[in-house]
């Protein structure tokens, strides 16, 4: 079993290669969907909240949090709960 992206890599599966494409997309260019309302919004239009542990994007309409960001002790963390789709 892999035990990284790194690791998948070396078998050249085209479906690797999607998800590699998936997690290198500009974050300030992505249209993000609320799972509690449905608003489609441009994430580089958001507010963002928090600090240099944790990093939380709300909902512009109903204040759901779409994205929840943080270090933790075994590496960094994200949610996206809130979040039905992003588009990018
Ligand atoms: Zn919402």
């Amino acid at each position: 079993m892999a035990d990284n992206i790194s690791d998948l890599m070396i078998g050249g599966d085209p479906a690797t290669y999607l998800l590699q494409e998936v997690f290198a997309f500009d974050i300030t260019l992505t249209k993000i969907q609320c799972d509690a309302c449905d608003t489609v919004s441009g994430l580089g239009s958001l507010v963002v909240e928090g600090g240099p542990m944790e990093a939380l994007v709300k909902c512009a309409n109903c204040e759901n949090y779409l994205i929840r960001a943080a270090r933790t002790p075994n590496g960094r963390l994200l949610e996206l709960n809130g979040a039905r789709h992003l588009y990018f």
